[in-house]
């Protein structure tokens, strides 16, 4: 089939570049002409494992190719998905000017009939909204299906290929069954709904995710005030099916360009419903203080950070990007950093990213070792496997003090401490 994917980013690539892995024809639109530039000459704008690949082989194989030109990409493919930002406004709702805006141009350009795919995570009613705009005059009649993407970044490629679930929100069903064969075989169970149902789905999954995060981490928050083991109450918990292991680490919170906004539209949809998610307002508390509460923990340790050197290890929301957005280890290298303490940070991939927002007065290392080198104190905050892996040996040499706060817990207390170090992680005292 011929596609059109509006939109290169997380999405919009990793969609794009899977279609074409499929066999499809596809070609990229993005209105940054940097990036497309970029893709043009094979180069993935962002880190994900497995996409350079990918990228390199379809554009070779003339199965993508990337363009600024919406236009003669709509009216060249049958297929038109939008993958475009809908990042957070001032009041938590999501910014739709984006959509609207990839929406009128899909409209203005478009010569026949097209099937528009929103994988962009939008409020209930959007989808609605972008077939008004779409069909409001001319012949050329739009289906417009809702499929909300569930990719986790860092494991993108492998989602794409092998997907939990597709959700397809439609008017009309064979729409959805279209769409849903453009995926291929990939094992997926099909959730057909329509597409206020399908829109939910989304924003549902992800406060659902952040809530058992929020949770985890008031207990580990408990857990610190006695003698549990927040691992072991998560394990304990996690064996019961109806609560399920996953997203029960205690650790920084979460971050990322989805979770923290969608779980905020998400408050906002209620409220514009006359609701109040009183428990969704309590998730984000919890998440914000996590933070704060780690980095005060280290300057509670010190009595004063000015003119300690602390050692970051990790600045990415999670292990395995370059993806920066509401990143806790951002925020906890600016609060050092405030503090007046001499930050020397390190990240296996977002340090170029981090070096555009940070302040000036933090020190870039080359690895983790000299990021380590006469620091004060080590304090883990994404977990890159690398950071799991640490010789420990030379880690205590080159410290100034065996001291190491681990917001990720990847060590053993028991094992830190028999090696000699001052060993503090979340919720396990
Ligand atoms: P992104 O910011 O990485 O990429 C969006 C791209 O769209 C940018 O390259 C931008 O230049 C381009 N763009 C914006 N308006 C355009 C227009 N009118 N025409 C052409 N290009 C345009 O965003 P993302 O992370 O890929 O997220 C896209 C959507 O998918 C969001 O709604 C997000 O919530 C959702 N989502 C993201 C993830 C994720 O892990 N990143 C996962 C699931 C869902």
């Amino acid at each position: 089939m011929k596609i059109a994917i509006i939109g290169t980013g997380y999405v919009g690539l990793i969609t794009g570049v899977g279609l074409a892995e499929l066999g499809h024809s596809v070609v990229g639109v993005d209105e940054n002409p940097e990036k497309i530039k970029l893709l043009e000459r094979g180069v993935e704008p962002f880190y994900e494992p497995g996409l350079a690949e990918l990228l390199k082989k379809n554009i070779k194989a003339k199965r993508i190719s990337f363009t600024l030109d919406l236009t003669q990409a709509v009216n060249k493919t049958d297929y038109i998905f939008i993958c475009v930002g809908t990042p957070p406004r001032q009041d938590g709702g999501a910014d739709l000017s984006y959509l609207l805006r990839a929406s009128r141009a899909i409209k203005k350009a478009a010569r026949g009939p097209k099937m528009v795919i929103i994988k962009s995570t939008v409020p209930l009613g959007t989808n609605d909204r972008v077939e008004k705009i779409l069909n409001s005059s001319g012949s050329a009649k739009f289906e417009v299906v809702s499929m909300p993407e569930f990719l986790r970044e860092g494991k993108a490629v492998y989602d794409f290929f092998h997907p939990d679930r597709m959700v397809i929100g439609v008017t009309n069903p064979k729409a959805g069954a279209r769409a849903g064969r453009l995926f291929g075989k990939n094992g997926a169970r099909k959730v057909i709904v329509n597409r206020e149902t399908g829109e939910l789905i989304k924003y549902a999954s992800n406060a659902f995710l952040a809530t058992k995060i929020s949770f985890i981490n008031d207990i580990a928050n408990l857990c610190e005030r006695v003698k549990a083991n927040v691992e072991q109450v998560a394990y304990g918990m996690g064996l019961d099916p109806r609560i399920a292991p996953a997203f029960l680490k205690a650790g920084l919170g979460y971050g990322g360009s989805c979770f923290p906004k969608d779980v905020k539209a998400l408050v906002y949809i209620a409220k514009v419903l006359g609701y109040d998610f009183r428990m969704l307002k309590a998730v984000i508390a919890v998440n914000s203080a996590q933070r704060i509460i780690f980095a005060e923990k280290i300057k509670k340790y010190f009595g004063r950070l000015k003119g300690k050197k602390i050692a970051v290890l990790g600045l990415a929301f999670k292990g395995e990007t370059d993806d920066l957005r509401e990143s806790a280890a951002i925020d906890i290298a600016e609060y050092f950093a405030k503090q007046g303490a001499k930050v020397a940070a390190f990240d296996p991939k977002a340090m170029a990213n981090a070096m555009k927002v940070l302040p000036k007065s933090v020190v870039f290392a080359k690895n983790e070792y000299e990021a380590i080198k006469n620091a004060d104190a080590l304090v883990i905050v994404t977990e890159w496997p690398q950071f799991a892996k640490l010789n420990l040996t030379k880690v205590k040499k080159l410290l100034n003090r065996p001291v190491i706060f681990d917001g990720k817990n990847l060590y053993d207390s028991e094992v830190m401490k028999k090696k000699g170090f001052k060993y503090f992680s979340v919720g396990r005292n």
